[in-house]
């Protein structure tokens, strides 16, 4: 069943006049819905049979299934029912200046990152324009139950969560639309960054279809051998042409691209890697972005080890690039990058 966040306001509006509602009812609630982020029964502006109606027939279409806890409430990761069927994990996390969700884009991933707990699961099902809208709604609502220590106010969308947003490109471009709707929640499009394993035409789309939203590039090899390996997609799109693509975002959108790299002991760490790194990052003018490798069920490799890490960044750093390491808030909860996967940690509470 669609959600109704899968509505336009116009679509919205023609529904509740089809039902014989007056038409600013439309707008009523879709302010409601987007600017306030209200549950109906939150709606005492609207009587309890078309609450009740809305919500039979227009569900929000968010159930949570499961909630779990990290660094003092500050990260919370949601299992999330969508539209009665898909089920997927969002993870809030409070930070001292900011709040940031990060919003899955499929149930699943069918890209094979081998070290990626998402893609261990393989590819379920995409989600809808509403689904992925209907989890930063949602979002928006919880952020008031983080603790004081953090702003409670969402700020930041990340596309980070379960899934590549590049291989269901039209309903992430649709719901990112929906964010930014002036009419609605008004998020930012610097305040968004879609992040892709790397497929070259979602990039292009992207840059044209939402120029000022961020792009982040997961990269994790800087040649093709063993990028082929670390990353499957990238038989499709190597690295030259993936640079390229970049560079053609960058040119179109006047912004700095980031590269994600998980740090993986012995297999992408090494100084070498870091020295063919460097020019790419410094032609893009990207920033770095490395992430020591969070534990998966189904991959033995081990983080890097903080000597090492601090080797790599001297090098980039030593080649003009400007490059930070991720923390690995979440960690313990499993809700850290690459760990989203259904089932498993939850399944067992
Ligand atoms: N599919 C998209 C977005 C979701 S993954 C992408 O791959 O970019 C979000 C980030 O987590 C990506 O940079 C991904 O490479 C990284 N990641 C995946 N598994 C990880 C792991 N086990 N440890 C650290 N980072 C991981
Ligand atoms: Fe998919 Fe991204 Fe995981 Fe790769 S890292 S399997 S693209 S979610």
């Amino acid at each position: 069943m669609p959600t109704v966040y899968d509505l336009t306001r116009d679509q919205l509006t023609d529904r509740l006049v089809s039902w014989g509602e007056p038409a600013f009812r439309g707008k009523q609630l879709w302010t409601q819905l987007w600017k306030r982020a209200a549950t109906y029964d939150q709606m005492s502006d609207v009587s309890p049979t078309l609450r009740e109606r809305l919500a039979s027939d227009l569900p929000l279409g968010v159930e949570v299934l499961d909630e779990r806890t990290a660094d003092k409430g500050a990260t919370r990761k949601s299992l999330l029912r969508l539209g009665g069927k898909h089920v997927i994990e969002t993870v809030l996390m409070g930070y001292r200046d900011r709040v940031t969700v990060c919003v899955s884009s499929q149930v699943g991933c069918a890209m094979g990152c081998g070290f990626c707990a998402t893609g261990q699961m393989g590819l379920e099902s995409n989600l809808t324009a509403g689904e992925i809208a209907a989890q930063v709604v949602w979002a928006r609502r919880e952020a008031a139950r983080l603790p004081e220590s953090t702003p409670r106010r969402l700020s930041n969308v990340v596309f980070m969560g379960m899934g590549e947003p590049m291989a269901n490109y039209r309903p992430v471009r649709d719901a990112v639309t929906r964010l930014m709707d002036p009419t609605g929640m008004r998020v930012g499009a610097r305040h968004i960054t879609v992040s892709t394993v790397g497929l070259v035409p979602g990039i292009r789309r992207l840059g044209n279809d939402h120029p000022r939203v961020s792009l982040a590039v997961s990269l994790h090899a800087a040649d093709d051998e063993l990028r082929n390996e670390l990353v499957p997609p990238n038989r499709m799109h190597p690295l030259a042409e993936l640079e390229a693509a970049i560079a053609a975002w960058r040119e179109r959108t006047r912004r700095r691209p980031t590269i994600e790299w998980a740090m993986i002991d012995g297999v992408n760490d090494s100084d070498e890697q870091a020295g063919k790194l460097a020019p790419i990052a410094y032609r893009l003018r990207a920033h770095v972005n490395l992430i020591p490798l969070n534990p998966t069920p189904g991959w033995s490799d081990r983080p890097s080890s903080t000597p090492r890490i601090e080797s790599f960044v001297r090098v980039l750093e030593a080649g003009g690039v400007n490059v930070t390491v991720r923390d690995t808030r979440g960690r313990r909860i499993d809700a850290a990058c690459g760990q989203l996967r259904l089932g498993h940690e939850f399944g067992s509470a």
